[in-house]
């Protein structure tokens, strides 16, 4: 079988320079559908069962998170489920990996892919939980739907806790983490779920950019835009996705927001702040601190030395989901960051970072959520 490659599905990126050997295989990462953004990449590769092969990223060098591909390796399937980590290295052009496919076909992606398929059943499933209620908050540009999970009964004694994940679409780890959360919430025979739904509702949209899934997008919408920008004045012409949960936000208030994302260059969790903004207090800083201690405890993967250095947006830009949401609501205010390598200080080379530890840390965020809204 002569050799193919195909990326004709959801998510499905990347361009074939040459396919002519197969120790050859010359790529290039293909930009997003409306945007110059690349990074992401998802294909199948075909008739190489058996056949030693080196794929080049010819175009590594012109990325957009360059320091992403150092220590970076693929991750790979053959069966979409089941994915491990292929050895890549860099040499500041060009990305290599060297594999023999024990199969017929295989998947390479940038990241385990959370499809939109997967999605749909994630909200169908939650559903049929008398603690959940959907709501279709209004659609995206392309007319997918912008869903909210609404988690516990609404009431004035009930904190509103709100989660949102995949502004950037090819962060896929963010949608595991929501799958974790919701799935915990949902379990009837867990304690700590039951305790938080006495005190709390959760708002949570899984998915806030779905043509971008789609697409296979890094960073932006089908109309070009990075909806981490959009939040001080969205618009429906080109991010309607930010400007019907912001609507929302503002019906129901906030007392504590995560905006979960993956971060291509840092092989840490981490979270982000919102200590630049004007109102911040020390009550925020001790809520903060609650919460890093409580999911430091609940989830080793988190830690709290390495991240965006502290005066790296040190002038305020409200156009950031966290940043509008800790102005606007006076809350704790926090974007999460997963890695797409390894988490270095753990680290599990055959899979790297992966969708079922992505998973585990949303369910273990709960703890966390619990201990920042303890504090006055
Ligand atoms: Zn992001």
């Amino acid at each position: 079988m002569p050799l193919s490659i195909s990326s004709s599905f959801d998510a499905g990126a990347i361009e074939v320079v040459s396919l002519a050997r197969a120790d050859d295989i010359q790529l290039a990462i293909r930009a997003d559908s409306h945007a110059d953004f690349r990074q992401w990449f998802h294909f199948r590769l075909q008739g190489a069962r058996g056949v030693p092969c080196r794929l080049r990223f010819v175009n590594a060098a012109a990325c957009t998170y360059v320091d992403g591909w150092e220590r970076y390796d693929i991750a790979a399937s053959y069966d979409r489920e089941h994915w491990f980590r292929v050895p890549a290295s860099f040499d500041g052009r060009e990305m290599t990996a060297l594999c023999t496919p024990s199969y017929d076909s295989i998947h390479f992606a940038y990241f385990e892919p959370y499809s939109w398929e997967r999605h749909l059943a994630l909200i169908g499933r939650a559903q049929l939980s008398s603690r959940a209620r959907i709501t279709r908050l209004g659609a995206s540009i392309e007319g997918r739907d912008i869903d909210l999970v609404s988690i516990g009964s609404e009431s004035e004694d009930r904190a509103p806790v709100w989660i949102i994940a995949r502004q950037h679409p090819g962060e896929t780890m963010a949608e595991w983490f929501m799958e974790g959360l919701i799935d915990r919430l949902l379990d009837a025979s867990d304690a700590l779920a039951m305790a938080a739904l006495e005190r709390t509702v959760f708002h949570l949209v899984p998915n806030m950019n779905p043509d971008g899934s789609v697409h296979g997008n890094l960073r932006t919408n089908a109309a070009g835009a990075n909806l981490n920008r959009e939040w001080l004045s969205p618009s429906f012409d080109r991010s309607p996705e930010v400007a019907v949960v912001r609507e929302a936000m503002l019906r129901t208030g906030v007392r504590l927001f995560l905006d979960v994302h993956g971060d291509e260059g840092l092989p840490y969790v981490f979270v982000d702040g919102c200590e630049m903004l004007p109102s911040y207090t020390p009550a925020h800083a001790a809520r903060e601190r609650a919460f890093t201690t409580a999911l430091r405890a609940a989830n080793p993967d988190f830690q709290t030395e390495r991240g965006y250095s502290r005066d790296k947006d040190t002038k305020v830009n409200l156009s950031l989901a966290s940043k509008w949401v800790g102005d606007r609501f006076g809350c704790l205010s926090l974007t999460l960051e997963m890695p797409f390598k390894d988490n270095a200080n753990l680290p599990h080379p055959g899979t790297g970072w992966n969708g079922i530890r992505s998973r585990r840390l949303g369910a273990d965020v709960l703890q966390a959520i619990l201990a920042g809204l303890s504090v006055a």
